[in-house]
């Protein structure tokens, strides 16, 4: 590496920097290359590998180099370089039709889809597709990156990921279109639910220029492509895939503690990798579930079938990634015999799953037999243990060709010759502890001890003069080493030849190589969850048309396993579409609210999996969107959030929920001031309640919101018991709303002095006063002032404020802000007098 180059790879590698001529350099050994490269890649760089291609003809001067091959983050497809259970992704970004064209492949195992995010939904939806993603290479319009400072700042601020930025000119939707076409040999993208005009096509085209430019042969893989949008699956956003911790924990961000950690027993990378993406694509479509479900109802409840098949995956390698070699001539000795493995376990576990194999998956006679066909050829060609070297030899069994086993019969034979030789030789020398040796440089050669060289015959010619003795050869011995090699190099070739043909044979069947993986994964998805619901005990969900949600006993499947058994307490939920859609949870701390909230929204991506739930029994209505938010101070762990961020979610949950909705809030108005907080919280409950109608599960500390009502609200809380002067959060779910009086008498369990907690009683008491009576409705028909509910009374704010405004250390800005604020506080009490 030279120059800049050599400067970042040298701190990066910890590599000694050197120069020469004033050019900054620094290498590293090409054998140890492997773990370099690894740590380049991980870091989020390219590597361009050069080579000398052509040394000069006189000898002399500069031999020719050429980058050979250039491996990015998001084509390599080694399986030293990839993360076994999750897909490796590269992805495309362009403008189109105010919204943005996204699409992804991945490499390593052929997949490749596209979306279009609608412009009022650009960054959100960008948002989402990235984390869902979690892509480590992508291609972004130039102009895209030049001219949206939001799409800008998000890009550039993911750390280790590659951006290429490409000039608009090579974002045309007409030579998008034109190279799909030529990529799947089809006249129009009809098949693949496509038409010319869509803007899905402008990044997918040039996903596939790019990888024509810089990885030719992984489009041999790439055989198909799925348009998708947010209509096709569940639509969880960036916050809620974080908050719901469903492949990545909060704290660090590992798989500890997660959905997927709960409901993964997998037992090929293929089927970690499909279950992965499950759970970050949960369906929407009854149906397609309800297939889904029914296939693990029928794993779970024949045990013996699920184990059959478990023992039955546990031999498959990852066939969607040796695929992948295959299609890019890149797989070895090795690489075909994992596939003859896997053949013959992929034959038994179809076997075995016949009559459950989903439609989509179930692969054609025709291709069973060529695949049989495969493995057979495959038994019979590769070696035992194969070198993984095509220039070694060691690849091809015996018996497999004739020309090869007469060519390894005559080498055998020469050795033979070689021998009969030496003992020809010791008669006619007398020289009986002469030996025939071989060394790369002399090739070989009779050595003579010291003692003996008086006796060396005429006829031996001397090569070399050691210490201990001489090495000779004759023209015998030339002759039979030019036949010993030449019988080498021709088996060495021809087993090279040989290999090849198999591995094009194998590419031949490419695409229903594809096919079989994809059952594979599915049927190891599925059997993972069959298998999660026996060691879980989850039960059968079933899946109603209405927009109903009805759970009895839930738990939280990632709580409860940390928990001793028995511990977690079960909690029933009902959600209707239309009425009593909106449950507001109230309860003190630690008493089990945020626990309840996400089990809810857990259970429902399972179910939306096809998978079972850990609940006693659950009725659910699929639900289109689930937005899931917390408060700023519960939130921590983000180490980003501020009021401004979860008020910007807010704002785009009430924009993008829809009555077939989940919205979970979790002490949303948390972050500012306690009057702000409960005003925002308020408002967001009742334009919920009026304009949106989402099913709502909001858990607040407000305990003033408790006197909301709306046909479609009601009150739950966290159940807790007074046992000899303690609080026991008894984790229990019951209606109605909760006793507000629990924080003082936490207070006073902790020990606050007696006249503290007799003034706090005294403001409680007071401050309820100051609440006018009766509940008060919510809703169009009724509309409260949100005054009415408010701690204190304007002029009390005001003066508080006066107060504690720290005159000697604020901007003249912040303090004309201030008054701007005291005559909005006037003015409103005035018109509310
Ligand atoms: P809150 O949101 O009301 O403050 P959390 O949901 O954070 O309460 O729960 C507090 C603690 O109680 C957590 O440590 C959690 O593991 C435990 N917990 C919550 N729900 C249950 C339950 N149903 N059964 C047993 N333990 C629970
Ligand atoms: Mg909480």
């Amino acid at each position: 590496m030279f120059q800049q180059d050599a400067k970042e790879a040298s701190a990066i590698l910890g590599l000694t920097l050197t120069r020469r001529n004033g050019v900054p350099m620094c290498g590293l050994p090409y054998h140890a290359s492997h773990s370099y490269i690894e740590k380049l890649l991980k870091a989020g760089r390219k590597i361009a590998i050069c080579e000398q291609v052509r040394l000069p003809r006189d000898g002399k001067g500069i031999a020719d180099r050429e980058v050979v091959e250039i491996i990015s983050p998001g084509t390599v497809v080694d399986e030293d370089y990839l993360d076994r259970g999750e897909n490796n992704y590269l992805v495309a970004l362009a403008g189109a039709r105010g919204g943005l064209s996204l699409s992804a492949v991945d490499v390593s195992t052929g997949d490749f889809a596209a979306t279009w995010i609608k412009p009022e939904n650009r960054i959100e939806g960008l948002r989402k597709e990235i984390s869902r993603l979690n892509p480590r290479e992508i291609l972004v319009q130039e102009s895209l990156l030049q001219e949206d400072a939001e799409i800008q700042k998000f890009i550039t601020g993911r750390k280790d990921l590659v951006i290429n930025t490409l000039p608009d000119w090579s974002f045309d939707r007409e030579s998008s279109n034109r190279r799909l076409l030529e990529l799947f040999g089809v006249v129009n993208l009809k098949g693949f639910g496509c038409g010319e005009e869509d803007p899905e096509i402008l990044s997918a085209g040039v996903l596939v220029e790019y990888l024509r430019e810089n990885a030719k042969n992984a489009l041999v893989h790439i055989r198909n492509f799925r348009k998708y949008s947010d209509g096709d699956f569940l639509v969880l956003d960036e916050s809620t895939l974080k908050n719901l911790e469903l492949v990545r924990n909060l704290q660090d961000g590992s798989e500890k503690y997660t959905l997927f950690a709960v409901v993964n027993h997998t037992r090929t990378a293929m089927g970690t990798r499909l279950l992965r993406r499950w759970i970050l694509e949960p369906l929407v479509d009854a149906d397609r579930i309800i297939a889904r479900r029914d296939v693990v109802d029928r794993l779970y409840h024949d045990q013996n079938l699920l184990n059959r098949v478990r023992n039955g995956l546990s031999r498959i390698f990852d066939l969607e990634r040796l695929s992948a070699r295959i299609a890019l001539d890149k797989a070895h000795g090795k690489d075909l015999l994992a596939v003859k493995e896997s053949l013959a376990g992929a034959a038994s576990v179809y076997d075995l799953m016949r009559d459950l194999v989903l439609r989509d998956s179930m692969l054609p006679p025709e291709t069973l037999k060529r695949l049989a066909e495969l493995q057979l050829l495959l038994e019979r060609a590769v070696a035992e243990s194969p070198s993984i070297l095509l220039t070694e030899g060691n690849i091809i069994k015996n018996g497999f060709d004739r020309r090869l086993d007469d060519l390894r019969e005559l080498q055998t034979n020469r050795k033979k010759v070689l021998d009969a030789y030496l003992e020809e030789e010791k008669k006619v020398s007398g020289i009986y502890s002469l030996r025939i040796r071989y060394n790369r440089i002399i090739g070989y050669f009779l050595e003579v001890t010291k003692s003996q060289t008086g006796s060396v015959p005429a006829h031996f010619i001397r090569r070399q003069s050691l210490v201990g003795g001489e090495r000779y050869t004759t023209d015998r011995l030339i002759e039979l080493e030019t036949l010993l090699n030449t019988s080498l190099e021709s088996i060495v070739e021809l087993e090279r030849e040989l290999f090849l043909n198999v591995r094009s044979e194998a590419k031949s069947c490419i695409g229903m190589l594809s096919g079989m993986s994809r059952f594979l994964a599915e049927t190891d998805a599925l059997q993972s969850l069959a298998q999660a619901a026996t060691l879980h005990g989850f039960s059968r969900p079933e899946i109603v048309r209405g927009t109903d949600i009805m759970v009895s006993e839930g738990r939280h499947p990632v709580v409860e396993m940390y928990l001793p058994p028995g511990e977690f307490v079960p909690n029933a939920l009902r959600l209707r579409g239309e009425e009593k859609s909106f449950a507001l949870i109230t309860g003190p701390n630690m008493a089990g609210k945020s626990t309840y909230l996400r089990q809810t929204a857990l259970l429902i991506i399972l179910a939306q999996i096809g998978s079972f739930v850990p609940a006693g029994e659950a009725e659910i209505g699929v639900v289109d969107k689930i937005f899931c938010r917390v408060g700023a101070q519960d939130n921590l762990a983000r180490g980003e959030s501020t009021f401004l961020v979860e008020m910007n979610e807010t704002a785009n949950i009430l924009r993008s929920a829809t009555k077939k909705s989940l919205i979970i809030m979790d002490e949303v108005g948390r972050g500012t001031s306690t009057n702000d907080g409960l005003a925002i919280a308020w408002a967001v409950c009742e334009y919920i309640l009026d304009s949106v109608g989402s099913k709502t599960l909001f858990a607040t500390h407000y305990h003033e919101l408790t006197v909301l009502q709306h046909k479609n609200l009601y009150n739950l809380s966290m159940d807790i018991r007074e046992e000899n002067g303690n609080i026991v959060f008894l984790k229990r779910i019951k209606e109605g709303p909760s006793n507000n009086s629990y924080g003082i008498h936490v207070a006073r369990l902790a020990g606050l002095p007696a006249s503290v907690l007799e003034k706090a009683a005294v403001i409680l008491e007071n401050l309820v006063e100051t609440k006018e009576g009766a509940p008060v409705a919510v809703g169009s028909t009724a509309k409260p002032a949100v005054k009415q509910q408010n701690l204190f009374s304007s002029r009390e704010i005001l003066e508080q404020e006066v107060f504690s405004f720290p005159v000697e250390r604020s901007t003249p800005l912040e303090a004309l802000n201030f008054i701007a604020k005291w005559k909005k506080i006037i003015q409103s009490e005035k018109k509310n007098a």
